[in-house]
């Protein structure tokens, strides 16, 4: 069974992971009033894998015996100023993300809890993609500058682009 204390930082990750979810489709929603169906597309998949990441850890704390525990979601935030702006936020939270996911892994180290060690690899790995993702379109972003049809294209290769999540 989980300790007290590990099944309230799997708790407070739970939330962690909605709020991310919250954002980015706060994200989706800017990108479409903007006409930026592509970017739009984009966070809204990723938002969906946000939750995906949230019900992986439910289930893991059901499956040890653990209680689930849920929160209220703090708003996101609803304005944004530019698509540049909005995606070193990504980065940045992306970051953000997997401080805390290194902070849950030396925690269940700590606790000698080799099982949510385990757990929490899939979501380090995930992380290095997150991130990697993230700073590759910052970087299209500060290249494409202002101009209108390098956005557009850019618009269009994030709507094609394939999600690339570990298994
Ligand atoms: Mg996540």
């Amino acid at each position: 069974m989980l300790s007290k204390e590990m099944q309230d930082a799997l708790n407070n990750q739970i939330n962690n992971e909605y709020y991310a979810s919250y954002t980015y489709l706060s994200m989706s929603a800017y990108c479409e009033s903007i006409s930026m169906k592509g970017f739009a597309f984009w966070l809204r998949r990723q938002s969906h894998e946000e939750l995906e990441h949230a019900l992986k850890l439910f289930d893991y704390v059901i499956d040890r015996d653990g209680k689930i525990v849920l929160k209220s979601i703090e708003p996101p935030q609803s304005k944004y100023s530019s698509l540049l702006k909005m995606f070193q936020q990504v980065h940045e939270h992306e970051k953000e993300v997997t401080s805390l996911i290194n902070k849950l892994y030396e925690q269940a180290i700590n606790e000698g809890d080799h099982a949510t060690t385990v757990q929490l690899q899939w979501f380090i790995q995930e992380q290095v993609e997150e991130e990697k993702n993230a700073r590759e379109i910052v970087d299209k972003l500060k290249f494409a500058g202002d101009s209108s049809s390098a956005l557009i294209i850019l618009d269009t290769e994030m709507a094609n682009s394939s999600s690339q999540a570990p298994e």
